[in-house]
């Protein structure tokens, strides 16, 4: 059997090395755009040198008949034919499966090596590869190598509590996610799924459209308002999305509305305009609901791999983020971008994207995750 190194035996220096290489590999990528989203790569690549004209806001646009509260359709009703395992069926078919084969073959030449090389090329990233794989090779587990591979790859999710949802932090307010990053990732696609998740559980939900920048944002808003039955609160193009928020947290306080959901720009002129934007929503969020906290989600596309893990560095030391939700996981067979941004950020993941319908977002239970992986 194998599991001996190819390299040198213990490399101590050698992973201060590596991590310290892919440290500047993302610094480098981390303002490129996310690759499979030709229009929007473009707009990040680009600045735009000169502001847009800011009309006067328009008032806020929601229907009285969404207003009223008309009935969500029950959670059951959604589509909710997805699964994890169907979900990961790339992942496992790509990566997972060329571990698990070299894992438990006979090969005399196999090495710990090859596990490393595989595991990079499941997005693992270079530095956490070789972790992971000193630690399973110093383990010595009785189930074999596989098994200690699983062990620890499991060991880098961070714990959390099971059952998560959004709580409103201050009493007589909305619980608030923020939902922000890289145009393109699906963060409205993320969010109208949410919405229809929660308000099919019976949670009264009303949406934010605080991505003034792009008007096709705002309509794409609206059309997944539409769909999950929920409000909308939304101004004109290039309004203030301060004043977005506010108005949406103030028609929420007034009707009791239990939760409210903000789509926020994933793009403008410059990062620091964007992350100073994101910082003035937060203001205005405290503004209004004094020492609420909301939760900020930041939303990542499994396919664009290690590069959107340095997007996701730069937003959390920018607005720090409380929790991820992996979109477009059925695209990739490369799924192991999960570890990595768990362990980097000590975030949690709350859901994974397993395509594009309304109940194509799962819960991320990092168990059920582990087990589908290694099925
Ligand atoms: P935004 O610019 O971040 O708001 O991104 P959108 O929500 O408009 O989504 C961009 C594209 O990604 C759309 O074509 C979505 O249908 C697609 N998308 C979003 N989430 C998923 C997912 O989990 N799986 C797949 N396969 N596609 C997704």
């Amino acid at each position: 059997m194998f599991w001996r190194r190819k390299r040198d035996e213990e490399t101590p220096d050698n992973a201060q090395n590596v991590g310290a290489e892919q440290e500047t590999d993302t610094d480098v990528e981390s303002d490129r755009p996310a690759p499979d989203s030709a229009s929007d790569a473009a707009d990040v690549a680009a600045p735009v040198a000169a502001e847009p004209p800011q009309p006067e806001p328009a008032p806020a646009v929601w229907s009285a008949d969404q207003l009223a509260g008309a009935r969500a359709t029950p959670v059951d009703e959604l589509e909710r034919s997805a699964d994890l395992s169907a979900g990961l069926a790339r992942t496992r078919g790509g990566f997972m499966t060329r571990l698990r084969d070299y894992l438990g073959s006979d090969d005399e030449a196999a090495s710990w090596d090859d596990v490393e090389e595989i595991l990079i090329g499941g997005d693992v990233g270079a530095s956490l590869a070789m972790e992971v794989v000193e630690r399973a090779r110093r383990r010595r587990e009785p189930g074999g190598a596989e098994a200690a591979v699983r062990a620890e790859l499991a060991a880098l999710l961070v714990a959390r509590e099971p059952d998560w949802s959004p709580r409103a932090s201050v009493s007589g307010g909305p619980a608030v996610i923020l939902v922000v990053g890289v145009n393109g990732t699906g963060k409205t696609t993320t969010i109208g799924k949410m919405a229809a998740r929660y308000a099919g559980e019976g949670t009264s939900v009303l949406l934010a459209a605080a991505d003034t920048f792009r008007a096709a944002a705002i309509d794409q808003l609206q059309i997944w308002a539409e769909r999950a039955n929920v409000p909308v609160v939304a101004h004109a193009p290039h309004a203030d999305p301060g004043a977005v928020v506010y108005d949406a947290l103030d028609a929420a306080v007034a009707r009791g509305t239990e939760l409210v959901i903000a789509d926020t720009a994933g793009r403008l002129h410059t990062k620091s305009n964007l992350m100073d934007e994101l910082s003035k929503i937060r203001r205005i969020i405290d503004k209004r609901l004094p020492g609420a906290v909301p939760e900020t989600l930041f939303v990542l596309d499994a396919t664009t791999g290690q590069n959107g893990l340095a997007q996701a560095k730069a937003f959390h030391q920018s607005v720090g983020l409380t929790g991820i939700v992996l979109t477009k996981l059925d695209s990739t067979s490369k799924g192991g971008i999960v570890f990595a941004i768990e362990h980097d950020l000590g975030v949690p993941v709350r859901f994974v994207g397993v395509g594009e319908k309304v109940g194509d977002l799962l819960p991320f239970d990092p168990e059920a995750f582990v087990a589908a992986l290694f099925a």
